[in-house]
């Protein structure tokens, strides 16, 4: 059981272990968010094997799969071209099996995504490629704002779309690891985009996760959803934004955007809400949330009545709430992260001239340790809640879990998992004897 005093010895620690962190991320993979759906979230780790066997499963892999990808109608040319001479990745292979020692804070991931300088490359992009994207937006009914948002959390506007070999990517993750299922589909759908686009497979480049472009798709996405933006006959997500912002566009609308319509806003909460409520599964009519109490926080009114929202509060009841609409859903379909929807929405607020998010965050709350984490789990299912899996990843059933038990114990039931808490579940633990 993690004490209290290992606890306060961890934080006196924290600016050493994150400085090594940063030093380590310098030299490791892309630092971006992985963009995988969520049915691949990773399974725990496997134990590490010798390079030398590790070789030699990544080779007969390779042997192996061709079969596999001809059953799925890929010529057998096209697999021999692209699997030329690709190794195993050892920086794929790394941020494939990394379990961060802290995962960022909210706050911390918006300043990144959302950053002023973010804000103002996006203003000018908007400005300057209005022709082509009010086309998008008459052909596929996504405001341009948003276009451009993910643009900018993707690819920082196509300056860092990944450089690896994409085969090599995908190859490294499908022959063994915990997302070889993903690694496997998304390779057949590899092959099939180059086959269909007349690619050159040494041209494809992605990020260790296999998402590549401008937007930072992965290939089946691509197969389903990309389409000519500029009209040259050829898709290219590569080196055309407007391909490759009409191809967003398309997913978005195929995930249920509508057009007009916002993703959300941020709003205050009355006292006494019931932060039970506040869940991206507990949706009502703006009209019940107004009934409530709940406001705009920026005074203006919210949208009529019968429109379906959530509340989200990312950082518990002490930080910014937040009411979100059916297009935010949309944006869950392209990554399936309520931090990456929300720097999606925030950032193409503020690339129209929007205000940042006005209630502070609780930046005094140090991240947990991946310890802490496991112990938070731990002391939950001990106390006769489920967590889930012992993994580490604080997911729906551990937030679940967490605002049982602060129901219980008469807190704001906001899931949010700080040190205190804890440290509280710590000591139930130590009077029954745990
Ligand atoms: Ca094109």
């Amino acid at each position: 059981m993690m004490t209290k005093a290992l606890i306060f010895l961890r934080r006196a620690l924290l600016p050493m272990a994150l400085a090594a962190l940063a030093t380590a991320c310098a030299t490791a993979a892309p630092s971006k968010e992985p963009y995988i759906p969520a049915a691949y979230a990773p399974k725990p780790v496997a134990q590490p094997v010798t390079d030398q066997a590790a070789d030699a499963k990544f080779a007969a892999f390779v042997r192996d799969f061709r079969a596999t990808a001809i059953a799925a109608g890929i010529k057998p040319e096209t697999y021999d071209r692209s699997m030329a001479g690709i190794n195993r990745n050892p920086r794929v292979e790394q941020a494939n099996l990394q379990q961060p020692e802290f995962v960022k804070p909210i706050w911390d991931y918006l300043d990144g995504a959302v950053s002023d300088k973010r804000v103002a490359s996006g203003a000018q992009l908007l400005a300057a490629d209005a022709t082509m994207l009010q086309k998008i937006e008459r052909r596929f009914g996504v405001q341009p704002e948003y276009l451009v948002a993910i643009w900018g959390i993707e690819s920082n506007y196509g300056d860092q779309m990944g450089h690896l070999n994409m085969f090599e990517a995908l190859a490294t993750l499908a022959y063994d690891g915990p997302r070889a299922d993903f690694g496997r589909k998304e390779l057949i759908a590899a092959l099939k985009m180059e086959e269909r686009e007349n690619l050159d497979p040494k041209q494809m480049t992605s990020s260790w996760a296999g998402a590549f472009g401008q937007t930072q798709f992965v290939p089946s996405s691509f197969l389903t959803n990309a389409v000519d933006g500029d009209g040259d006959g050829k898709i290219d997500l590569w080196h055309s934004p407007a391909d490759a912002l009409a191809s967003t566009a398309l997913l978005l609308a195929n995930a249920g955007w509508k057009d007009p319509g916002s993703w959300g806003c941020e709003v205050t909460l009355p006292a006494g809400f019931d932060y039970a409520d506040a869940d991206i599964d507990t949706v009502k009519t703006v009209e019940e949330w107004k009934k409530i109490g709940v406001r705009r926080a920026n005074g203006e009114p919210l949208p009529a009545g019968d429109v379906h929202a959530a509340i989200l509060v990312p950082a518990g009841a002490h930080g910014p709430a937040f009411m979100v609409f059916d297009n935010f859903r949309a944006v869950l379909k392209y990554n399936n992260a309520q931090s990456y929807a929300l720097a999606v929405g925030v950032l193409a607020d503020r690339i129209k001239g929007g205000p940042p998010v006005m209630a502070a965050w609780p930046r005094q709350e140090a991240p947990l340790t991946r310890e802490e984490r496991i112990a938070f789990q731990n002391d939950l299912k001990k106390l006769g809640y489920d967590p889930g899996d012992i993994d580490g990843v604080l997911g729906h059933k551990v937030r679940a879990s967490i605002r049982a038990y602060q129901k219980a114990h008469g807190m704001p039931a906001d899931g949010f998992a700080t040190e205190d808490l804890l440290v509280r579940m710590e000591r139930d633990l130590a009077a029954k004897g745990g």
